[in-house]
């Protein structure tokens, strides 16, 4: 049997959206390929970090020059955000050689459908039938989350793909969605935790930013508080 395949849109989702159904897979011996398909550029949080406005999670406005850090560049913010996303899949248990940062908007190219196609179909290529692929919901109400969904659902629908799944955001989760909800055990529970803590570090002078936490450190705590994933089939 060939690898599942998680195809993730932002430096957060892989540990909020997907991390119980990655330690299921690893745990039952599959091979694990973790594929980031965006830098996570052009969050309100880099603002945030360089001195401009506050977080709801910090409360104050950051100072740079006194906290340490030089402003935050946009290829600065991205490679943070990268360190927040390898750190919390090595607690995951994913390997460093299966963790796979291939973002479609490196050059500043567009995010879009065919663009994760174009990622996915890589991953196809080598991999053929044998991969289960996972994306988000193509009905997430968040435009670079959907896109994954929308491609992935075109992949099946032709019949290049016949393992699909697909994760609806936990900020969707109160809206009507399809999907089956699976819960952490108590040992994917403590996994799932340090994984959240690499998104909670802060210590800029090391270069450790708390990008996840100024984020949405409210959704973080409501996951860790009860860990589950809601996945649904194709076509559901
Ligand atoms: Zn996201």
């Amino acid at each position: 049997m060939g690898p599942a395949i998680f195809f993730i849109p932002h430096q957060d989702d892989e540990t909020l959206q997907a991390a119980v159904d990655i330690l299921n897979h690893l745990g039952a011996g599959r091979e694990v390929i973790v594929v980031l398909y965006t830098t996570g550029k052009g969050s309100f949080v880099q603002g945030v970090l360089n001195g401009d406005g506050t977080s709801a999670y910090w409360g104050t406005a950051h100072n740079p020059y006194l906290e340490g850090y030089e402003s935050l560049t946009d290829d600065d913010f991205s490679t943070a955000r990268n360190r927040e996303f390898c750190s919390a899949l090595g607690q995951l248990g994913v390997t460093p050689e299966s963790i796979h940062i291939q973002p479609v908007d490196l050059e500043g190219g567009p995010v879009n459908k065919d663009t994760v196609k174009a990622l996915m179909m890589e991953y196809v290529n080598i991999y053929g039938l044998t991969a289960s692929y996972k994306a988000m919901s193509y009905y997430d109400t968040s435009d670079s989350h959907k896109y994954s969904g929308q491609a992935l659902l075109e992949l099946y629908n032709e019949g290049i793909v016949t393992d699909a799944r697909f994760y609806i955001a936990r900020s969707d989760w109160a809206l009507s969605r399809p999907g089956t909800t699976y819960t952490a055990t108590s040992a994917q529970k403590d996994k799932i935790k340090k994984a959240a803590r690499c998104y909670e570090a802060w210590n800029p002078v090391s270069g450790a930013f708390a990008i996840g936490y100024h984020s949405i450190y409210a959704q973080f705590n409501a996951y860790l508080a009860n860990p589950q994933n809601k996945i649904h089939k194709p076509n559901e």
